[in-house]
């Protein structure tokens, strides 16, 4: 199981969600206010938050990255097996 992937695609999403939100109440907001769009759509709280939540997830949920012992492919920190050989692979504590 990928639960930090799961985390990541979950916030993210969730994140586009807060972004299209956001730029949609900036946009009613400028309409509103008669104001100019951008400006509208920059100062919505669920737009910074989006940005803010979206850039975020990729440092939360950042997989690291490690080398196969025995094929010397990439494969993720942690991982039990070998994605690529079928591995066994042992993690010396950080
Ligand atoms: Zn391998």
């Amino acid at each position: 199981m990928n639960n930090k992937g799961q985390i990541r695609t979950i916030l993210q999403v969730a994140a586009l969600l807060l972004i299209l939100f956001g730029a949609y109440s900036g946009y009613q907001q400028a309409t509103y206010w008669q104001q100019n769009l951008a400006a509208g759509i920059l100062t919505s709280p669920y737009f910074v938050v989006g940005i803010v939540a979206f850039v975020a997830s990729f440092f939360i949920a950042a997989e690291k990255y490690g080398e196969c012992p025995s094929c010397k492919e990439k494969i993720i920190v942690g991982a039990e097996k070998c994605r690529f050989c079928g591995q066994k692979v042992k993690w010396s504590k950080e």
